[in-house]
């Protein structure tokens, strides 16, 4: 078990792993994508680091942990369920179980399907290797919006699940043949108690499972339960969520979307989560 399971290697997620580790404990941080400040042309604003371009800002960041011993491991994590006290989360399918969860995915620009939400676990997944054998011999339709899409519809027909993999780009060439393609993208899902259709364009596809793999899941897709403010998930001045346990850190928080801001919260919310984790009540 490890102390602390952090969720994002941006900004806040890297600021929060330093600070656990000054604390004293045990931290895995997974990130699946490069981050937003890595897009930043310049940066001005970031006290000491006078016009300095995102990509070598986030550099500094990583080399700074690395020097810590922190290892940025790839990897999306897709479902944390709390079990007592702990956490149960699941990283593509690699399950780690944590005391405290930092959640520091950065903005979340997933906007759920109709019918996802409500059939979650009920034939809606995010992840292919962590419930593809139970749609072994049923029809299951890949959504291609990350690039690990092919990828895990090629794992699904390899465990005989009869794929229909859905795109808005060209079948991709190296596509195994067993797996059909239809071009589009899907508007919903239709199902009582379990999935049963999808629609993509005009067309109905009966479907007993749909694998969304986007980059990306919605905080309120990743935990029951969460207490959301709009777009942001709602914190404490501790960076608490509604979840015992359970952070939050940065752009993911709200207003303003700035680097200091992430980074700050990041520190708050690690420090908070060590001192739960040794039980010391703050003053
Ligand atoms: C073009 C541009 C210019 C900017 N310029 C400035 C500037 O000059 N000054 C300034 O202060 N701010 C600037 N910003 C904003 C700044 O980049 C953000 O405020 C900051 O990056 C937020 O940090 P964060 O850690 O909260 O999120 P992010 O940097 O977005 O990092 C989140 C990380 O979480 C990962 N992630 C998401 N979901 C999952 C999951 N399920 N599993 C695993 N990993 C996941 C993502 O892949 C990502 O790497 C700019 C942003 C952009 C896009």
């Amino acid at each position: 078990m490890v102390d602390i399971l952090i969720v994002g290697a941006g900004p806040a997620g890297l600021s929060a792993a330093v600070n656990a580790v000054i604390r004293g404990k045990t931290v895995r941080i997974f990130s699946n994508r490069e981050n937003y400040l890595s897009k930043a042309e310049r940066v001005d604003n970031h006290l000491g680091f006078y016009n300095i371009s995102g990509k070598e800002l986030m550099n500094k960041f990583k080399e700074h942990a690395e020097a810590m011993n922190i290892k940025i491991e790839d990897g999306k994590v897709v479902n944390i369920l709390p079990v007592g006290e702990s956490f149960m989360v699941n990283i593509n399918g690699e399950i780690e179980e944590a005391k405290k969860v930092i959640l520091a995915m950065g903005i979340s620009k997933v906007k759920e399907l109709p019918g996802e939400s409500g059939l979650l676990g009920m034939g809606v997944s995010y992840c292919a290797t962590c419930d593809g054998m139970l749609y072994r011999g049923k029809n299951a339709i890949v959504w291609d919006q990350s690039k690990d899409a092919m990828k895990e519809a090629t794992y699904l027909n390899s465990i005989g699940v009869n794929v229909t993999f859905v795109s808005k780009n060209p079948r991709p060439e190296n596509l195994n043949e067993n797996i059909n393609y239809i071009s589009g993208t899907i508007s919903e899902i239709i199902g009582s108690g379990k999935v049963e259709a999808i629609v993509a364009g005009e067309k109905k596809i009966p479907a007993d499972a749909v694998f969304l793999l986007r980059d990306a899941v919605a905080p309120t897709a990743l935990i029951d339960g969460l207490k959301t403010e709009g777009n942001f998930i709602a914190v404490n001045r501790n960076m608490e969520t509604s979840i015992d346990g359970v952070y939050a850190s940065g752009d993911i928080t709200g207003k303003p979307l700035q680097l200091s801001k992430a980074v700050s919260e990041g520190l708050i919310a690690a420090q908070h989560a060590a001192l739960q984790i040794d039980k010391i009540k703050e003053n």
